[in-house]
């Protein structure tokens, strides 16, 4: 499958781990968007949030991973007491790009506005 971040989860590209678990890896943005951006992916290949709940305990599962390294790794990069913004795009009008699920790790400054 032609997917960037499916070869990132492999090895294909190199993009060093912020974190990492059994199902789970972080990466840095390549454009990032605040002083800390980071990019927290499953490492099965699910398209999209809207996908991924097509099986609903799989959702379930996937998105306790998801939200469980991303505080983990806010908490390992020192964002836990000051705060972080975690956002999914999903679909075109959600502003998605890369048809891998993820969720955006915000933070290390204050996040102004929260919609578009
Ligand atoms: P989306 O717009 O789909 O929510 O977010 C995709 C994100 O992936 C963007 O913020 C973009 O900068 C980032 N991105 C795209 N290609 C790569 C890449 O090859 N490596 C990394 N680390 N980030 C990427
Ligand atoms: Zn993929």
């Amino acid at each position: 499958m032609d997917c960037i971040f499916c070869k990132i989860v492999a090895g294909q590209i190199p993009s060093p781990r912020l974190y990492e678990d059994a199902n789970t890896i972080v990466i840095r943005d390549v454009s990032p968007q605040s002083k800390h951006h980071f990019l927290v992916l499953p490492k099965k290949h699910v398209a999209s949030l809207a996908d991924l709940f097509a099986n609903e305990a799989e959702g379930r599962g996937v998105m306790g991973d998801l939200f469980s390294a991303a505080n983990a790794v806010a908490k390992q990069e020192g964002l836990l007491t000051a705060g972080f913004r975690s956002v999914i795009n999903t679909g075109a009008d959600g502003g998605q790009t890369v048809f891998h699920l993820h969720l955006h790790v915000l933070g290390g400054q204050k996040m102004k506005g929260t919609f578009a």
